[in-house]
């Protein structure tokens, strides 16, 4: 259409503005439509200590109050909060889940803090993969729960990372879309703070930790420069309403001065909220996608047993993968079956043998207690005779007794 109207400057006929836009100069507009009506949903993972400011600074982002009570330093070991809100403004609906770190950095034992980290990950995109699985399945109706960003607070130490930092961005790096910030910015100074963002990006550096990388674009390539070259963004988080001029501004209030967190020369508060809400979410969301849930795939389906290219290098179809699954399954259970079948016959031998030798055991008992029976019964047969014999003795002599006191009497009677 450019050409045409250029044409038709060229030879002078006259051009009327169009009204409306109308063939695929639409397409974004569908865009647009589309997305309101369906909402945008976002997920981001705060890493931080107790008391680092992690849910002020959400609270300042998303000029919220979501905050209910002061975080406790007394945790056994670390866990996740998972909080979940539905945001409006103007006619854009965002579904926004927030995930915050409770009891990080405040056990003596950190060796294993990355963990409930790691296992909340995976288990987001777990849920998406089961969904993706299915053969019936509804991925636009899914909540999305992946994590698309994870702001990790580092302390204000001016100082160095901690090892609990690296440790846990490490770990975390392939999984996540990690944005460094510097917590409690107001509590360093302007120099001691640019010397702590270089020295905390070298050692990120020195230790192969991947951060997320603003993408450049074109349009606003100088923009994303010096969005990148702020990393990690120096963040202050304040609700407070305080007093500057004639106006009020989100600040915190200071002896010596007020600290606005919506300016852009006393932190990088402002930096954070256009790349996160303005210029990157979506691009999160990809990345999350693209690298992050594509590799957790990979890995689970290499695991199960799928592959792109067969042991020869050629090309494998899923028919091909299913059918030497199932062989390798039914193989697998004939096996499992022929070792239970042995198994229970060789368990009927040990009962067998057990129970013969049991019976064996008995047999030579009930001998042993019937000879011992026998015994006594012949002994007690010998007693009997004995005292009969003393019963015939005694009677015998009682028979003589009395004969003799018989024919003793008979003289006297016949004196
Ligand atoms: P969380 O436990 O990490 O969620 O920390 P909170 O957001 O509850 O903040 C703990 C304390 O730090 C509160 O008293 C906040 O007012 C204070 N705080 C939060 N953000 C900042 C900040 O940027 N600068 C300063 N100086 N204090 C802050």
């Amino acid at each position: 259409r450019r050409d045409d109207e250029q044409t038709k400057k060229e030879e002078n006929i006259r051009c009327l503005p169009l009204l409306d836009n109308f063939g695929f100069e639409c397409f974004p507009r569908q865009l647009v439509h589309r997305s309101i009506q369906q909402g945008f949903s976002f997920n981001i993972l705060c890493v931080g200590e107790t008391g680092i400011g992690k849910s002020t600074l959400i609270d300042t982002l998303f000029n919220t109050n979501f905050k209910e009570h002061k975080s406790s330093h007394f945790h056994p070991s670390v866990g996740l909060k998972v909080q979940m809100y539905d945001l409006h403004e103007s006619n854009v609906h965002l579904k926004l889940t927030v995930v915050k770190t409770v009891g990080y950095g405040d056990q003596i034992n950190k060796e294993a803090s990355y963990r409930p980290i790691i296992d909340y990950i995976d288990t987001q995109f777990e849920a998406y993969l089961q969904e993706e699985l299915k053969i019936k399945r509804s991925l636009i109706k899914l909540h999305d729960s992946r994590v698309h960003v994870c702001l990790y607070f580092i302390a204000p130490t001016g100082h160095s990372l901690k090892s609990l930092d690296l440790v846990t961005m490490k770990m975390l790096d392939s999984k996540v879309n990690i944005v460094p910030l510097i917590a409690k910015a107001d509590t360093v100074s302007k120099t001691d703070l640019q010397k702590f963002k270089s020295k905390i990006m070298s050692e990120l550096a020195g230790n192969g930790i991947q951060i997320y990388q603003i993408p450049a674009n074109d349009e606003a390539s100088a923009s994303v420069n010096s969005l990148q070259e702020c990393l990690p963004f120096a963040v202050v988080g304040s609700m407070d309403e305080v007093r500057v001029g004639k106006r009020t501004a989100r600040g915190r209030q200071y002896p010596w001065g007020v600290l606005q967190v919506d300016n852009e020369s006393h932190c990088d508060f402002v930096k954070l909220r256009n790349m996160l809400l303005c210029s990157n979410m979506e691009d999160l969301k990809e990345d999350t996608h693209i690298h992050h849930y594509q590799r957790y795939r990979c890995h689970r389906l290499t695991k199960i047993g799928f592959a792109d290219v067969g042991p020869d290098n050629q090309p494998l179809s899923f028919q091909e993968i299913y059918g030497a699954k199932r062989q390798e399954f039914s193989e697998q259970c004939q096996r499992e079956e022929e070792r239970l079948k042995q198994r229970f016959v060789q368990r009927i031998k040990e009962k067998e043998a057990e129970f013969k030798e049991t019976e064996k055991e008995l047999q030579d008992e009930f001998q042993h207690l019937k000879r011992i029976q026998q015994e006594k019964t012949k002994k007690l047969e010998e007693e009997r005779r004995q005292l009969e014999e003393e019963i015939i003795a005694f009677y015998k002599m009682k028979a003589d007794f009395e004969a003799q006191q018989a024919q003793q009497a008979q003289p006297a009677s016949n004196l």
